[in-house]
């Protein structure tokens, strides 16, 4: 296949990228750099089947040639990221979604959408099923990305209907792990970082917030699944399996932990003699987040296999290495 990854320079871009060349397909790398990084992809770029281009996709796209899926993963997705940029991310959900559909719907080719499990903003349902509507601010300064990414879904979707385009949609749930960037934002590389360094390991609030973090591996392997997922012949209208291809998918570790006890363990994990400093809760920051699963375990056979301790120590090395 030749697969357009739409910020395949980011963190979650450049692990799909490698997966797919690893799987001998094609990518279009588009990114404006404006949050990924073009040293994520060296590498990627001495592979023949690798292409890079410096696209910011809230522009019009133009592509030669046959594609056969469009991936839109483009998107500051880190707090701290989208509060510095919160036109360019409402801009990149709206214009940058349009642009990629409309890319996807002149070359016949599966778009797959990289939603969100903000689009549930601070639930009052936990776990939360993909029935669960959300519960979000829409002017508060999270909202940016949330309504950003609900837009995309609303805009996909009736791409789906009014234009029978094969469309998939993805709700990712917190990831972490190699080629994050150190001053990413996120709790994980937040924590990590400051451990290694011996600064104070700060926590938001009183830490009792709970998320729910997946190692990128999984994550990937699950839109990888849903990206590949061939619904003409999965025998479909029997199980309803082709059907529920269009519906938005959860992908998140089920194990939910409170934020204070990921600082104990990256503490313990790393050895370190950081201190524990408690700073305010930003606005709007969820109380809980976990995801249920069931659909992601039925339509595609996918559940996490790495554990935390397992992801943890595999991003404490590349911290590290850093
Ligand atoms: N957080 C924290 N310290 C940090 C960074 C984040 O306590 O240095 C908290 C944050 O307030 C939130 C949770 O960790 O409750 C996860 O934050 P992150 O920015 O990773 O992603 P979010 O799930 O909020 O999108």
């Amino acid at each position: 296949m030749r697969i357009v990854i739409t910020g395949g320079a980011g963190f979650l871009g450049t692990h799909l990228s490698a997966k797919m060349l690893s799987l001998g397909h094609e990518v279009l790398c588009l990114d404006n750099l404006l949050t990924g990084r073009r040293q994520n992809i060296e590498a990627l770029e001495k592979n023949p089947n690798f292409k890079f281009a410096d696209q910011d996709v809230s522009k019009p796209i133009q592509i030669e040639g046959a594609v056969d899926a469009v991936a839109h993963l483009a998107s500051p997705a880190s707090p701290p990221d989208y509060l510095r940029f919160p036109i360019q991310t409402l801009k990149v959900g709206a214009l940058g979604t349009h642009n990629a559909l409309g890319l996807a719907k002149a070359k016949g080719a599966r778009f797959l959408l990289a939603s969100t499990s903000e689009v549930y903003g601070d639930p009052l349902v936990n776990p939360q099923p993909e029935s669960y509507w959300g519960n979000v601010n829409p002017i508060g300064p999270r909202g940016v990305y949330d309504e950003a990414k609900r837009f995309a879904e609303a805009l996909a979707i009736a791409y789906y209907r009014q234009h029978a385009l094969d469309v998939r949609v993805v709700r990712i749930f917190n990831t972490y792990g190699p080629w994050m960037r150190a001053s990413d934002g996120r709790v994980i590389s937040n924590f990590v970082t400051q451990a290694l360094s011996g600064k104070d390991i700060t926590i938001y609030g009183d830490g009792s917030q709970t998320r729910s973090f997946c190692y990128v591996s999984d994550t990937v392997e699950g839109i990888t699944r849903l990206l590949l997922f061939d619904s003409s012949s999965s025998g479909s209208s029997e199980t309803g399996l082709a059907e529920g291809i269009h519906q938005p998918v959860n992908m998140g570790n089920p194990r939910e932990d409170k934020v204070i006890d990921i600082a104990r363990l990256v503490l313990k994990m790393t050895g370190s003699p950081s201190k524990i400093k408690f700073l305010p809760l930003p606005t709007d920051d969820p109380k809980v987040r976990c995801p249920d699963i069931s659909r992601a375990r039925k339509l595609l056979g996918w559940e996490p296999q790495v554990s935390l301790e397992e992801g943890l120590a595999k991003t404490i090395v590349f911290f590290r290495q850093a």
